[in-house]
């Protein structure tokens, strides 16, 4: 049977435009339908407004600092729609790029909303289209919290567009998107109060770590409200009146939940094809990424293993390779590194200290400063940093910083990581002085 397409690709994010673009070069004939916008969430709402936000962030404390410094410098007023619309054209011109590389690629764009009929014949906007394979790319979605008067809570989707800037914020959840906009908000200027329903947020990272960034929130005046949950939400012209499980009401401009993602699976026709779903609604692919109907593959987000734009890439590379270069690789989620664009950053690759500690003998050095730049301002601020290392030999096994630009240091330690680094490298590695990053290989004593 000849079908109109050899690869159709639901969702042209992270993952989807890669494949696409990947499967094409190999000669593939290839269409990818978007919905929504070209580049999916990081792009549009995620990993890139998100950081040109933390970017914008960073203004005030610079100035303030930059005083120890000499300069007669000072912050006057936060312009909101300024930094809002700029970082807005700059999607617009993103989205543009990717167009424009979806059409060099030579991959048919169809914009609009798609939904499987069957294994191989999709619709889109009332038209069908055939297709030998079907890659299932469409990502992940805020999850939205459940309790009297929630329907007033935003998300970060929304957060992107405010049309006005918030004198007092209040931020539900402990992972990655509530600890970076909870550091957005407050360095913009905001109030912001932190709720998180355990000990200590940033569950999955090392836990020395966590203390130390929770510390550190703490000292840049964000009110962390630990152990506590939201029992319910009154919105009135004047914001919300939110009643928590520790007694206390607060009152603040608005809600935001950062409580994890859900799969984007609903309604796309995945029953019908026959593709099985996990509890959590993700769609269960194995070591090919194939779901349960053979020709039909899943990447990224919607396969919820690690929500992570580089992940979502390194998939649909390994995927469209073996697929269509007759290559046999197979996707490799040790050591991936990630960074927390918090304040500080946290940079983390390999395991941490309790999963490393499970595992193995180990020996951990561990290493608290304040960074130069802040002997000169006095800000109180400080930067840690960890090493494991697996005493039968001495490989490093997981390695944590929470610091200025921990994720740009990470960076290059996880590619030591992935070439079997051992301490006694870092050792013989002589550091790049002053830096914050020689600390990492020269650290000797090993903590007790
Ligand atoms: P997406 O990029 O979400 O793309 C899916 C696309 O499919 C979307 O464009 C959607 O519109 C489209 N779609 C859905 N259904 C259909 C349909 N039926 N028909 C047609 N199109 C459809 N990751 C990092 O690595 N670093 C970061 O700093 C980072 N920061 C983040 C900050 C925030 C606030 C958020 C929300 C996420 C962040 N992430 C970050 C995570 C990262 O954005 C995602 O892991 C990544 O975008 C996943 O890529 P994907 O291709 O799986 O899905
Ligand atoms: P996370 O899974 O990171 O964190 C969710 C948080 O919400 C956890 O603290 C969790 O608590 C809490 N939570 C879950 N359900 C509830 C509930 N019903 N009530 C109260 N709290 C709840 O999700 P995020 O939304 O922060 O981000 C989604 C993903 O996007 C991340 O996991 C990450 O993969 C990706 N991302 C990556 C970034 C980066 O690379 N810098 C930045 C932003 C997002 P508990 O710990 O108790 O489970």
């Amino acid at each position: 049977m000849s079908y109109d397409f050899d690869l159709f690709v639901i969702g042209a994010g992270s993952g989807g435009v890669r494949a696409s673009r990947m499967a094409a070069s190999f000669g593939a004939r290839v269409a990818v339908a978007e919905s929504t916008y070209l580049g999916g969430t990081c792009v549009n709402v995620g990993c890139v407004p998100k950081k040109l936000f933390v970017y914008g962030s960073h203004f005030a404390h610079d100035v303030e600092d930059s005083a120890a410094y000499g300069w007669d410098a000072q912050v006057n007023d936060f312009d909101w729609p300024t930094l809002r619309d700029n970082k807005s054209r700059e999607i617009e011109r993103l989205n543009g790029i990717y167009r424009t590389l979806l059409d060099n690629a030579g991959v048919t764009l169809f914009e609009g909303r798609a939904v499987l009929l069957d294994a191989h014949t999709l619709e889109i906007d009332g038209r069908q289209v055939t297709a030998e394979r079907i890659l299932v790319a469409t990502g992940s979605r805020p999850s939205r919290p459940d309790f009297p008067g929630s329907e007033h809570v935003i998300v970060s989707d929304d957060a992107f567009y405010l049309p006005e800037f918030p004198k007092r914020v209040m931020v539900l959840g402990g992972g990655y998107i509530a600890v970076e906009f909870a550091g957005i908000f407050k360095g913009l200027g905001a109030e912001v109060d932190l709720i998180y329903r355990g000990d200590v947020p940033l569950r999955g990272f090392d836990l020395g770590i966590r203390k130390f960034v929770l510390d550190e929130i703490r000292k840049q005046g964000i009110r962390v409200h630990l152990n506590t949950v939201v029992e319910s939400l009154e919105h009135s012209d004047d914001g919300d009146s939110v009643k928590l499980s520790n007694g206390e009401t607060l009152d603040v401009d608005f809600v935001m939940a950062a409580i994890g993602r859900r799969p984007n699976t609903e309604n796309l026709g995945l029953e019908a094809a026959g593709v099985k779903l996990s509890e959590g609604n993700a769609v269960i692919v194995d070591d090919a990424f194939q779901t349960s109907v053979p020709g039909i593959y899943a990447i990224g987000d919607v396969i919820d293993r690690f929500q992570l734009t580089p992940v979502a890439i390194a998939e649909a590379m390994v995927l469209t390779a073996n697929l269509y270069n007759g290559e046999s690789r197979t996707m490799d989620y040790d050591n991936i590194a990630t960074a927390v664009f918090c304040q500080p950053n946290i940079g983390t690759c390999g395991l941490t200290e309790e999963e490393a500690a499970a595992r193995y003998e180990i020996d951990v050095f561990e290493s608290t400063f304040k960074p130069m730049k802040h002997t000169l301002t006095g800000r109180d601020e400080k930067t840690m940093m960890k090493l494991i290392v697996r005493r039968s030999d001495d490989r490093v096994v997981g390695i944590h910083m929470a610091g200025p630009d921990a994720g740009e240091i990470i960076q290059g330690m996880a590619v030591a990581m992935q070439s079997g680094a051992t301490k006694a490298h870092f050792d013989r590695t002589i550091g790049i002085h002053p830096t914050a990053a020689e600390e990492f290989v020269t650290m000797r004593e090993k903590r007790a």
